[in-house]
């Protein structure tokens, strides 16, 4: 099947005749694959009679070389696969199994993207990023504070850069245009964080996806906001130099150096908010985030701090 897409990605027309001589298949084999890729990958192929058949738009896949010409210094070993169940626990699989980290794992597609609480993360095929980093962390609870939030900066900078100049930050780690989600972060954790651990830095970016029927909040993506087509291996290649950047930074200074930034980034500043816990429901505005990256928040008049995977924000509606 992959070679078949690999006769198609170009985006141009190929007759059933001409790909069933280059798989050495019949072209009723040829068709049965075709079916198989708009089924399996989601991918829209035109079929015009006289012409043959064509992807709806050409594909570029994830390639580790070109990931590493644009990396600079920071070239993390590599796992590329076409499919997994889940970059994290595709990592995490790798973690257990010895694999030294730093590394890193992408996917052109997930069958059960995770976000936050079981949530899943909505992955079609050869489109978005699907980016887990691995981190080894020692003796240091230090070293994963406010670590989230230091991830979401980092893929802020990312998207800005690639031309998405409205790209921002609703805590804890949620990217945003305007109230569209268009990148989402799950970090998860191995070992004893007080002692050695390891922790995956999950990040999914809306990079190519143009429609998602199954996304069931407002969404936006890199080429949606921005009119073009991105190219994802450059794009991985730029996220890891602003991660290793503000990694860096956080590692020696601590989040509290990056407070400030993410504040100045912080969609919802000021504004009136709920935090819901469960079932439970908390009104407030929205102060910023103290030096742990917890959130801050005004109930009542008087300051309080949250903080906790388990909890999420909501525009009040008189805000
Ligand atoms: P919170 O506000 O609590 O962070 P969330 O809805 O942002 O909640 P996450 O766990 O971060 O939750 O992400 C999962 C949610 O993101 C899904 O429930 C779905 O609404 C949305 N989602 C899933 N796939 C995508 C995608 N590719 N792009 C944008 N949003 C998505």
């Amino acid at each position: 099947m992959l070679t078949l897409l690999e006769l198609l990605k170009d985006g141009r027309f190929h007759s059933g005749e001409a790909l069933g001589a280059a798989l050495g298949v019949s072209r009723s084999a040829v068709w049965k694959q075709l079916q198989h890729l708009e089924a399996e990958l989601n991918l829209p192929i035109h079929k015009v009679r006289g012409r043959g058949y064509q992807l709806a738009s050409p594909l570029a896949f994830l390639n580790a070389e070109e990931i590493a010409a644009n990396s600079g210094s920071t070239v993390w070993p590599v796992y590329i696969s076409d499919s997994v169940d889940s970059t994290n626990a595709e990592a995490l699989r790798l973690v257990d199994a010895g694999s030294a980290a730093p590394f890193l794992v992408l996917a052109e597609q997930q069958t059960a993207g995770r976000g936050r609480r079981g949530r899943k993360w909505v992955s079609p095929y050869a489109q978005n990023l699907y980016y887990s980093l691995v981190l080894r962390i020692e003796g240091g609870l230090r070293q994963l504070e406010g670590l989230s939030l230091v991830v979401g900066l980092a893929v802020m900078q990312a998207l800005r850069e690639a031309g998405v100049q409205r790209a921002a930050l609703k805590w804890p780690n949620d990217v945003l245009v305007e109230d569209k989600k268009i990148a989402g972060i799950l970090l998860e954790l191995v070992g004893d964080p007080a002692d050695i651990c390891h922790v995956v830095l999950g990040i999914g970016i809306n990079v190519n996806m143009q429609k998602a029927a199954d996304v069931d909040q407002q969404w936006t993506s890199v080429q949606l906001e921005t009119g073009s087509s991105v190219d994802r291996n450059h794009l991985v290649a730029r996220l890891g130099l602003h991660l290793q950047g503000y990694l860096d930074r956080h590692k020696s200074l601590g989040f509290s150096a990056l407070q400030e930034e993410w504040e100045q980034n912080h969609l919802w500043q000021g504004r009136a908010v709920s935090l819901i816990a469960g079932v439970n429901q908390i009104d407030g505005v929205v102060l910023g985030i103290d030096r742990q990256g917890a959130l801050r928040l005004s109930v009542d008049g008087v300051e309080k701090t949250y903080s906790g995977g388990e909890l999420s924000l909501r525009l009040r509606d008189d805000s």
